[in-house]
């Protein structure tokens, strides 16, 4: 970018820029709040000066012991190790998770077992990175399984002078071993204990509740799962959880459940003590790809669920419903509400079509592979799913 050209690997913004009049991720970005104090000094800086990002995610593997529905081999070794063996899978248009887009895309993943130059200069960065931070945040993959994550924590924890106005994140499914959990939690409490850094949130993933949520996260165990989370709220009093969900077609059935559980956390643990008064967030993005499951597949009598949801968003909101602060922000509402509006915007009946052959037709592929029964999980699904069976 130094010399005026474009990096491949930031296409994503380049795409978004090139094609259409509407701002890319890296402009929604740098006019988040966490920026505006550094406006002045970007704008007055020299587009050759060093400027150390104040804002970075990192993903330093694609290690993972999960293979969600939604996701890929760039992301989960898991999926890599699937796809290997039997290749993607055909929905109606095209290959789902075919190996060989990603190798013309040149975005294979490098493997943690070989040597990863990216790695390397990461590190080599890190300590006057470091220093400059306002937010950091590690991706996956799942990074407790990776061992940069823990080098960072160590760090944070060993160093004599750490920058305690940094935001710190990580991700995780929260289903590693106890002794990944345990080892987790002794680490965050060292680094709140001693005021290390000025916020330290958990991202976590969930889609809907019990065995369907089980369904779409293939390796959850929900129980497990929700025994994680509670174990951490309890052990570290100023953790904040946000629970991410990619809401799809297979959310709709019982996501009210998830709801009202997640409003259960935020009245048992919210507490001023914590780095912020709600102990758990629900954060709501909607599936857009893949297209063949997300919610606009569905035929219009679910909308009336997702309305519901939200009208359940709406009854456990702040303030009206109590005066703690704690209930869902209208942020968190929001999200839901517009899942509903998505839903319902006008749609293109060939896509429809299409995307109805491709939910079927990965839905059967995906129970033979994986040994499940989709009509087992979602009997509220069961003449939706027939249906696009007999689609032609
Ligand atoms: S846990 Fe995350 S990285 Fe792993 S398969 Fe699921 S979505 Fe992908």
């Amino acid at each position: 970018m130094l010399s005026g050209e474009r990096p491949a690997e930031c296409d994503y913004c380049w795409n978004t820029e090139d094609t259409s009049d509407r701002f890319s991720d890296r402009v929604f970005k740098s006019g988040e709040s966490w920026s505006w104090p550094f406006k002045e000094e970007i704008f007055s800086s020299d587009w050759r000066d060093d400027y150390n990002p104040k804002y970075v995610e990192v993903s330093f593997s694609n290690v993972c012991n999960f293979k969600c529905s939604y996701c890929g081999p760039a992301f989960s070794t898991k999926w890599m190790e699937e796809v290997k063996e039997y290749g993607g899978y055909e929905t109606s248009n095209h290959i789902f998770n075919d190996l060989s887009t990603l190798e013309y895309e040149k975005k294979m993943p490098i493997s943690i077992n070989d040597n990863n130059p990216y790695i390397d200069a990461f590190w080599k960065w890190w300590p006057e990175l470091y220093e400059d931070l306002h937010t950091f945040r590690i991706t996956g993959g799942e990074p407790l399984l990776d061992k940069n994550t823990w080098i960072i924590l160590d760090y944070i924890i060993e160093h004599p002078n750490p920058n305690k106005e940094l935001k710190f994140a990580i991700n995780s499914n929260l289903s590693v071993s106890d002794k990944l959990i345990d080892k987790l939690i002794e680490k965050i409490n060292k680094i709140e204990d001693e005021n290390r850094v000025k916020e330290f949130i958990i991202f976590t993933s969930v889609d809907t509740w019990g065995k369907q949520a089980e369904y779409i996260r293939y390796g959850l165990n929900f129980n497990k799962f929700w025994d994680n989370v509670n174990k951490i709220l309890d052990k570290c009093p100023r953790i904040i959880i946000t629970i991410m969900s990619t809401y799809n077609a297979m959310s709709v059935p019982n996501y009210n459940k998830l709801i009202s559980e997640i409003y259960t956390l935020k009245d048992y643990y919210g507490s001023s003590d914590r780095y912020w008064n709600s102990a758990v967030f629900l954060d709501t993005s909607y599936l857009r790809y893949p297209q063949h499951q997300s919610v606009r597949i569905l035929t219009d009598d679910f909308s009336q669920k997702v309305l519901n949801q939200t009208k359940l968003m709406f009854y456990y909101s702040t303030p009206s419903f109590d005066n703690r602060e704690i209930g869902y922000s209208d942020i968190e509402v929001q999200k839901v509400k517009r899942i509903y509006d998505w839903m319902k915007s006008p749609k293109d009946d060939i896509e429809s079509k299409n995307n109805r052959i491709g939910f079927s037709r990965f839905i059967q592929e995906h129970d033979r592979r994986r040994g499940l029964n989709f009509a087992e999980f979602f009997p509220e699904m069961i003449d939706f799913y027939e249906s696009c069976k007999k689609i032609k």
